[in-house]
């Protein structure tokens, strides 16, 4: 990939880690205010203990996209960004463009 294209997807990926981090936060935040030793009514125990696992299915989502962020920088850095981790062929610019941090092409992200 040009050297041109890099430095667009690089500045792209370091975008994206900052607003995932940020995220990650946020979302660690609200699964960490929910205390099931508090004494709260049951339903509301139920609410509680729901948008908790909401929160922790969100930050595990995160934490998921910012470990591919991550790699798809160390990529960039190593000369092997926008070959597929599984097939290695390289993977379409527009797909790149849409989700910068993708480890794999659409062929093989599809058949997982
Ligand atoms: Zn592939």
């Amino acid at each position: 990939m040009e050297k041109e294209k890099l430095e667009f997807f690089r500045r792209r990926l370091r975008d994206l880690e900052g607003e995932l981090e940020a995220d990650l936060k946020a979302a660690g935040g609200q699964s960490a205010t929910v205390s099931l030793d508090e004494s709260i009514g049951r339903l509301s125990r139920a609410d509680a203990l729901h948008s908790q696992q909401i929160g922790i299915a969100l930050e595990a989502n995160i934490k998921t996209r910012l470990s591919n962020v991550r790699a798809a920088l160390t990529a960039i850095d190593a000369g092997t960004y926008g070959a597929c981790r599984h097939c290695g062929k390289p993977i379409a610019e527009a797909r790149l463009k849409a989700m910068p941090e993708t480890p794999s092409c659409v062929n093989c992200s599809g058949r997982r």
